[in-house]
């Protein structure tokens, strides 16, 4: 009998991007097996993100076009999931038609039965629910993390959450009100969870919270901490760790020890800052101020050789004035950043700024700082590529740079993209590789040596 096929479409982050390697491992235990397109599929998840872009619309027009396609293959079937399903739940299914069902945040076990229940109703001839009777699963989140199979679409690369959720509250922020407070995972389910990917060839694990330094502080044992688990990592037979995202006021100077030791822990922090104005980080409660963040810049800057330290911002929160704005333009410089994601403030119902501010700046008003910001942190980036002509990296080919083209992309050690002359059996191997040119995009070189010894 055939597979029935299952197409995934994930918004968000890297958490979210694994909790659909969840959703397929699960689903895979029903018979079902991924396909990279809709039109090839009988079920269609939509798993969402409500932290940026403008997440509903996107949802309700995405689910627009599946809509056509049902009008060829009535049997396909289209469930909603994540963030704005936790937020908006029946909302959903009394807005679009198209959707057959709905599950939130910590409802991926429950797809199983949702889809009996909807096979159940096509027996009976009512595909589609009335009103009053939702195909859905949206429940408080739990305390435990879901336990779910991951379906890994990598040999070689593993995402790992280490935590959920986030108790932080800042003022822009949806993510506490989505995925819930913080839980942590306990440290023995990671440590052989990331043994046994080592087991299985893994040689690289990604460890994944929306604040991992944060992780421990929910479990009242003062020896659980990111710093003392990274340090247990440290110890398993695998040749790459990493981790995001850091929060400037949770990294501790063991966290940066660690770091320093060079072990298997790579030379990449991401740590959003979000402004370089104290005023503006204080209306978004971050918790540290401008020349605090410095400090803890060139402090990793200097203990630690090398590392690429990584960030977000937002640009137009609503209390930001251009002088406020000058600051994050200073921070930027100060910092150099190796790479930022830089977004236009965009208000979510339901947190404090939204509650507290109009959302006052002007759309071209962000645009324009957005553009300037852009612009002075490809300057860098630029600049401080071209200073690594010369050297010699260590690159774990992730792909082709295009099928065909002769060349493969992969990453150093600080997640660095380098591209070289290369064949696609070298996806997945280590590769030691001189640095001939570079641009913003990256570093361009010529292998020297395939599967090299990973220092230990
Ligand atoms: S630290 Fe702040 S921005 Fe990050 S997830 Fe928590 S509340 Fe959101």
């Amino acid at each position: 009998m055939s597979r029935k096929k299952l197409y995934i479409r994930t918004w968000g982050c890297q958490m979210n991007e694994h909790k659909s390697e969840g959703i397929a491992g699960l689903l895979a235990r029903y018979g079902y097996e991924l396909v990279d397109r809709p039109e090839e599929a009988d079920l269609v998840i939509f798993n969402t993100c409500m932290v940026r872009e403008k997440p509903e619309e996107k949802i309700f027009s995405e689910a627009g076009m599946i809509r056509r396609l049902k009008e060829k293959k009535p049997h396909l079937l289209l469930g909603v999931g994540g963030c704005v399903a936790q937020a908006l739940g029946r909302k959903i299914l009394e807005r679009s038609p198209a959707v057959d069902f709905v599950f939130g945040s910590a409802n991926i076990s429950d797809i199983p039965r949702l889809l009996t229940e909807l096979e159940e109703r096509r027996r009976n001839g009512h595909l589609r629910p009335g009103r009053d009777e939702p195909v859905m699963a949206v429940s408080k989140i739990p305390d435990r993390l879901e336990d779910l199979p991951f379906l890994r679409r990598s040999r070689f690369q593993a995402k790992v959450t280490i935590t959920e959720g986030c108790s932080n509250f800042c003022s822009f922020c949806i993510v506490p009100y989505t995925t819930g407070l913080l839980r942590s995972r306990l440290p023995g389910e990671i440590i052989r969870e990331v043994s046994e990917l080592a087991a299985q060839g893994y040689k690289e694990v990604q460890l994944l919270g929306q604040n991992v330094d944060s992780y421990g502080n929910d479990l009242d044992d003062p020896d659980i901490t990111f710093a003392h688990l990274l340090r247990a990592l440290t110890r398993i037979d695998i040749p790459r760790i990493r981790f995001t995202s850091s929060h400037p006021k949770d990294i501790t100077p063991a966290v940066i020890d660690v770091l320093a030791e060079r072990n298997n822990v790579c030379e990449h922090v991401h740590m959003a800052v979000q402004s370089g104005s104290d005023k503006v980080l204080r209306d978004m409660r971050r918790g540290y101020t401008k020349e605090q963040f410095l400090e803890l810049v060139y402090e990793l800057k200097k203990r630690v050789p090398g590392v690429n330290v990584t960030t977000d911002i937002i640009v137009g929160f609503p209390t930001e004035t251009e002088r406020d704005f000058e600051e994050t333009v200073d921070l930027v410089k100060k910092a150099r950043f190796g790479g930022a994601y830089i977004f236009k403030y965009s208000p979510r119902p339901g947190t404090i700024s939204y509650y507290k501010w109009p959302d006052s700046v002007p759309p071209e008003e962000k645009q324009r700082r957005l553009e300037h910001l852009l612009q002075l942190q490809k300057q860098i980036v630029a600049e401080d590529n071209q200073k690594r002509v010369g050297e010699v990296v260590e690159v774990l080919v992730e792909g082709e740079a295009k099928p065909g083209s002769g060349q493969v992309l992969g990453k150093t050690r600080e997640n660095k993209t380098v591209v070289f002359p290369g064949r696609p059996e070298w996806v997945g191997e280590f590769v030691r590789v001189r640095v001939t040119s570079a641009s913003v995009a990256g570093l361009f070189g010529e292998a020297l040596e395939v599967s090299v010894p990973v220092p230990t």
